[in-house]
């Protein structure tokens, strides 16, 4: 049991809607494991960030996780972040300094580490992102900066695929990512029948399947799923999704995304507090969250 004293440093997510979120959970979890005086706590936020951060800046908050809708608007009110939290404009942790709140984006970290725990090389590989939002933007970036060799965005809205695209042959072209940047693809749902690769290493991003629509998918098109070796989910709950179902069924290996939701509060933990959280930890929130 965490025992808050007035020495406790106080840490927290804001958010709108925020009831749902599990970081309070992971992050007190940690505190209480290593013994680390810190509390987390939910703030539900209104649309005033520029109030929000000086208020919570003020009040010393150490750190801060950002959600949605504010991962991009967040940025204005930062005296700084890290290069790929700006190249792919969402910023999810905020830690204090003297100057104001630093931007670390701690998802693509997050993700990041599940890959390399499943054993998910993306090096070569030709990728399919399902979705064109925050999520989806920032696998995008993750699977360019470990050396994809396509990348395929489906979207409903086709602009919003269109705007990831280019972002990310622009940050190619300036990373000397010259062979990535002519194979980077935005299409529709309803095209997804016109993705040139077979054995591909398939994201699912976006909303569709999340509790309580366990049996909604947003792809139901067989021929696609034969074409999928690894599909990710980046929904956690259900943990056994449609879109996973529909990728075993066809033979590939699936994945949920509770490992990321883990590791990028795990990350933001290890910024803000400088310490490594042991893997037992870890093993142990998994446990507890599944
Ligand atoms: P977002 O920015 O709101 O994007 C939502 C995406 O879902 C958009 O591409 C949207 O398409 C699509 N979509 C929504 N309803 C749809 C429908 N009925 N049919 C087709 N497409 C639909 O959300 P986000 O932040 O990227 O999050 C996306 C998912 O990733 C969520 O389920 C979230 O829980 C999950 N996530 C997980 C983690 C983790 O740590 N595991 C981290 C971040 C996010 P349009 O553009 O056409 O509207």
């Amino acid at each position: 049991m965490i025992n808050i004293n007035g020495h406790t440093s106080v840490y927290g997510i804001i958010g709108r809607p925020i009831g749902h979120t599990m970081s309070p959970a992971i992050h007190n979890m940690i505190s209480e494991a290593m013994g680390i005086d810190s509390v987390y706590v939910p703030f539900a936020a209104n649309d005033d960030l520029g109030s929000i951060v000086r208020g919570l800046f003020s009040l010393g908050v150490k750190g801060i996780n950002v959600t949605v809708p504010y991962k991009t608007d967040i940025i204005y009110e930062l005296c700084g972040l890290e290069q790929m939290a700006l190249d792919i404009g969402a910023v999810n942790t905020l830690k204090y300094t003297p100057n104001g709140y630093y931007g670390y984006n701690t998802d693509i970290i997050g993700l990041e580490r599940e890959l390399k725990d499943e054993r998910v090389l993306l090096r070569g590989r030709n990728v399919v992102i399902l979705g064109a939002g925050g999520a989806a933007r920032a696998v995008a970036f993750l699977c360019a900066s470990k050396g994809a060799a396509s990348i395929t965005i489906v979207n409903r809205t086709l602009n919003k695929a269109l705007d990831i695209r280019a972002d990310v042959a622009a940050y190619a072209n300036k990373t000397g990512l010259y062979q990535l940047s002519s194979n980077i693809y935005a299409v529709t749902i309803k095209e997804i029948g016109s993705i040139l690769y077979d054995d591909c290493i398939a994201f699912q991003c976006t909303n569709v399947g999340l509790s309580p629509n366990d049996d909604a998918c947003v792809v139901h098109d067989l021929g696609f799923y034969k074409r999928v070796s690894v599909g990710i989910d980046l929904i956690y709950k259900p943990a056994n999704t449609m879109f996973m179902q529909y990728v075993r069924s066809a033979g590939g290996v699936s994945h949920n995304g509770l490992k990321m939701l883990i590791y990028q509060a795990v990350s933001a933990y290890e910024i803000w507090h400088g310490v490594v959280v042991p893997e037992v930890v870890i093993y142990d929130i998994e446990r507890s969250l599944q």
